[in-house]
């Protein structure tokens, strides 16, 4: 008898985490919008690093465009990206723009497409055009689609972390894809302050790819994509 009753007094707790009909959780509530953010000129150590804590600690998925040259002694942290779920693209090898580059420029894609597939795996990280350059030519010879942006934070201008987080916050509408980058301090806490100010405001963060697919659009190589509707005008 004794020995049953201290049974139930230990199993107690273990049925108050079992879900009963009349007191199951409630689910989460469905996001009202979803927006990516996109980390230029990525990894940058630290920095980073501190980042992808923030990320984690919010349950919030980014993008991070890799600069191929940066990728020696940092393949740890790349690997750790990829491991947590964000989405990583080529940026070219030394940040070259893309229109005016011709073999060149293909080349820095190639380099660090191979860099990043030698690194992590897999094949056809999309690709954002250094400073958002790309010719009507960058796109016929593209072999994935190409990110653009539809918010710049203008953050490596005004390194300005209440700034920065503010323009995020004020602006941000449901399926923006916000340029960002991870080489400063400034911008890692305006990310995480946005982040932390949208949740709250039902946002979900998600990588650019996943942001196609809540948004229900195919995303198709060649195409300098804004955001998932709204194509960038190239010439
Ligand atoms: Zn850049």
């Amino acid at each position: 008898m004794k020995r049953q009753r201290l049974l139930c007094l230990l199993l107690l707790p273990l049925l108050a985490l079992l879900p009963s009909r009349e007191t199951a959780p409630a689910l989460a509530p469905t996001p009202t919008g979803y927006l990516a953010l996109t980390f230029d000129d990525s990894p940058n150590g630290a920095a980073t690093e501190r980042l992808l804590d923030g990320l984690a600690a919010r349950g919030a998925h980014a993008t991070f465009f890799v600069i191929g040259e940066q990728i020696e002694g940092q393949e740890a942290l790349l690997r750790r990206m990829a491991d947590e779920g964000h989405q990583i693209g080529n940026h070219t090898f030394t940040h070259r723009r893309l229109d005016n580059s011709g073999a060149v420029g293909r080349h820095e894609l190639e380099r660090t497409e191979e860099l990043l597939a030698a690194t992590l795996g897999g094949a056809g990280y999309w690709v954002r055009p250094p400073w958002g350059f790309a010719s009507a030519e960058t796109l016929r010879e593209a072999a994935t689609p190409l990110v653009h942006w539809s918010l710049d934070t203008e953050d490596w201008k005004t390194r300005d972390a209440d700034k920065v987080a503010r323009l995020i916050i004020d602006h941000a509408q449901d399926g923006d894809v916000v340029l960002l980058h991870d080489c400063y301090e400034s911008s890692v806490d305006a990310a995480l302050a946005a982040i932390d100010a949208l949740s709250a405001r039902g946002f979900a963060f998600v990588t650019v790819e996943e942001l196609f697919e809540r948004m229900g659009v195919a995303p198709e190589t060649g195409c300098f994509y804004c955001r998932p509707d709204r194509l960038r005008e190239v010439r």
